[in-house]
């Protein structure tokens, strides 16, 4: 039995993005998981990160969200939306987030959630930083061990979303989610569950995408993660930059996944 974190952004009940979400829980629970869901909407989350977030500011005068947060983290001062948002983080085994995309990222209520959540000493500014040791990040952090993966109708039709299609590549599309905010404080990312061409999902499509989501949710911690090469794992130099030789025929951001080719022992799952 594992514990998974469902974290939730649409503003309609009965949408197909909650009603995936919904079948989310009712999987994972019949297979024996205690599920949280954080929904965000009903929770009228408080987006907007500003001076509100700190019960006990270190500058009065002119607000710094780095060392604020920083602050907060570590006296235990941060407000208890935040704090308790950050322990359902570390009671999960697993994190689903399920939002529809929009202008090709998450709802700004979801945005504001990473934004606010994702605090200094929790998410970054994590381990030790100096000479060739850029903290714990990248594959390590507060949140290594954990899986992640995104449910996300989408309402352009798959070509578009393809290696060539006009939108770019669903892949470079969701690095800065997929890399940038999950990978980052230690998540390991699992390839997304897409519902292309959503706004037109019949009654039909709506069965298919059912059991296939039930076949994704069934593998969320046997299937292969995407191979991110972890910050500390050897691939990268004292300036951060991925080392000669590795990501050779690759280019963009594919460089960053560890490769057949690569000259060294592909690093072990975080
Ligand atoms: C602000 C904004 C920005 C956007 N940006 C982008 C973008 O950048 N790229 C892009 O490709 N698209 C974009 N879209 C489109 C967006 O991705 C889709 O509208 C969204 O994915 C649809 O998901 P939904 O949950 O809102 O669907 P809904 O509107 O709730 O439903 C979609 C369809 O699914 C049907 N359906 C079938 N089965 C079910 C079920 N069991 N439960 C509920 N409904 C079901 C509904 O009848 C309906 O026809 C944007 C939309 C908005 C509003």
């Amino acid at each position: 039995m594992s514990h998974i974190l469902i974290v939730h952004a649409h503003p309609e009940p009965q949408s197909l993005t909650s009603a995936l979400k919904d079948l989310a829980v009712t999987t994972l629970e019949a297979r024996g998981h205690e599920v949280q869901v954080s929904d965000l909407y009903a929770m009228r989350w408080k987006t907007l990160a500003d001076r509100q977030d700190f019960t006990d500011t270190c500058d009065a005068e002119r607000l710094r969200y780095i060392a604020e947060s920083r602050h907060a983290y570590a006296t235990d001062t941060q407000t208890m939306d935040i704090a308790a948002e950050q322990q359902k983080l570390l009671w999960a085994d697993a994190v689903l987030f399920s939002f529809p995309l929009w202008w090709f990222g998450m709802p700004a209520i979801l945005k504001g959630w990473v934004d606010r959540v994702f605090a200094f000493g929790f998410a970054y500014g994590v381990g030790e930083h100096g000479g060739e040791r850029w903290g714990d990040r990248y594959g390590e952090g507060m949140l290594a061990g954990r899986r992640a993966m995104l449910m996300v109708p989408i309402g352009g039709r798959a070509p578009y979303y393809s290696e060539r299609g006009v939108n770019g590549s669903l892949e470079e599309i969701l690095w800065p989610i997929h890399h940038g905010t999950l990978f980052y404080p230690g998540l390991t990312v699992m390839p997304p569950f897409p519902v292309y061409s959503s706004d037109r999902l019949d009654e039909a499509g709506w069965q298919q995408v059912a059991a296939d989501l039930e076949q994704r949710l069934a593998g969320l911690f046997s299937d292969a993660p995407i191979a991110y090469r972890r910050q500390n794992g050897g691939h990268y130099d004292g300036e951060q930059r991925l080392k000669p030789g590795l990501g050779e025929g690759e280019g963009g951001t594919r460089i960053h996944l560890v490769q057949p080719s690569d000259p060294e022992q592909r690093p072990a799952r975080v």
